[in-house]
């Protein structure tokens, strides 16, 4: 581990959380460097990345230094691409303290600031040595946040495992309640799903694509109307929702399997009905998205709940979609 650690939270979590974490850390006798850094997604980008590499130059961190991520999934994003740029690549460890973070962000090595021309434009494949998920500190997280992470849960359940999916069902009302035995279970088939994924495909050369279940029309939403207006998960929700639509149109799935979707959806406390963009901005934004010129968007399909693939879809097709 070397004989530094930095750890690197922000102005809302430093409060509530590094003491503790320091205290864990006090008996390694490490170095421990400090950052914390201002709190949101606005912050996601070059600025807030060279506060930290100022800070590590200043106190003189060496190579061996291991970065802690102490937040949610903007800390962890911008902590691992510094581990991966700091002087060519130092280890870092993911502390996720948002249900978004735990069962998902901080697994699968993806690392990345925001860039004024796109959302996560800027960024490295760096894997974090460990994460360390307690969902203790779940409990002062505000509950639109909560059900933001909860999207990623019912992705994870909707593209991968059928067992999974009906459990959420099942279980929904404890988790929206915050249960710690619930809760457990959620964000441990969740990272071992996402584990699992990015393990057969780290660079995203196919199978790590379905990931992105319900993104393609969720990062439109989100571009569309202004970031932070819908959060991501809850743009994600909405975005699954549509892309059931599109599953059934083309004949893959039934409507009593959207239905069933959309519910879950729904009962986890987030929206369904996608905001009206008009069909020719909602196709232009998921071409930045996919970063294509094509006339077809390759899109995340549902074949059925538990299983996804992804299929060429022309905009004619898409356009039925964004129009209903
Ligand atoms: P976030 O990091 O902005 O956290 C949400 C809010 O909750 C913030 O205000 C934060 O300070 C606060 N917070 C965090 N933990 C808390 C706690 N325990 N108690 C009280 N408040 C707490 O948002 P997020 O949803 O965790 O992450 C979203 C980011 O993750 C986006 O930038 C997205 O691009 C990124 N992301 C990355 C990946 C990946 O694979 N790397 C995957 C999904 C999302
Ligand atoms: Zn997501």
């Amino acid at each position: 581990m070397g004989s530094t650690v930095a750890l690197i939270t922000n102005a809302t979590i430093e409060p509530l959380y590094a003491a503790r974490l320091r205290s864990t850390l006090a008996p390694l006798g490490k170095r421990l460097i400090q950052i914390v850094l201002p709190d949101g997604e606005a912050h996601k980008h070059w600025e807030t990345l060279n506060l930290i590499f100022t800070k590590l130059l200043a106190e003189r961190a060496d190579r061996k230094t291991t970065l802690i991520a102490l937040g949610g999934g903007v800390v962890g994003d911008i902590t691992g691409f510094a581990a991966a740029c700091y002087m060519r690549g130092v280890p870092f460890i993911q502390v996720p303290t948002t249900l978004l973070a735990q069962v998902d962000s901080s697994v699968g090595g993806k690392t990345g600031i925001n860039h004024p021309l796109g959302k996560n434009m800027i960024g490295a494949f760096h894997q974090p040595q460990a994460v360390i998920a307690d969902t203790a500190v779940l409990r002062t997280l505000p509950a639109r946040e909560l059900a933001a992470g909860l999207a990623e849960v019912i992705k994870a359940g909707a593209i991968a495992d059928t067992v999974f999916f009906d459990w959420i069902e099942t279980h929904i009302d404890a988790l929206n309640r915050g249960d710690e035995t619930a809760t457990i279970e959620a964000v441990r088939r969740s990272c071992e799903i996402k584990a699992q994924v990015v393990a057969a495909d780290e660079r995203e050369q196919g199978r790590r694509a379905l990931l992105n279940f319900g993104h393609t029309f969720g990062h439109a939403i989100e571009a569309g109307l202004g970031y932070g207006r819908w959060l991501h998960g809850e743009a994600v929700g909405c975005g699954m929702v549509m892309a059931a639509t599109l599953s059934q149109q083309l004949g893959l799935i039934d409507s009593a399997t959207r239905t069933r979707l959309k519910r879950l959806i729904a009962a986890a406390h987030l929206p369904t009905q996608a905001p009206i963009l008009g069909s020719d901005r909602y196709l232009e934004l998921m071409r930045v998205d996919k970063k294509t010129e094509a006339e077809h968007i390759n899109c995340i399909l549902l074949k059925r709940l538990g299983e996804a693939l992804v299929m060429r879809v022309t905009d004619h097709t898409l356009r039925a979609v964004l129009t209903a």
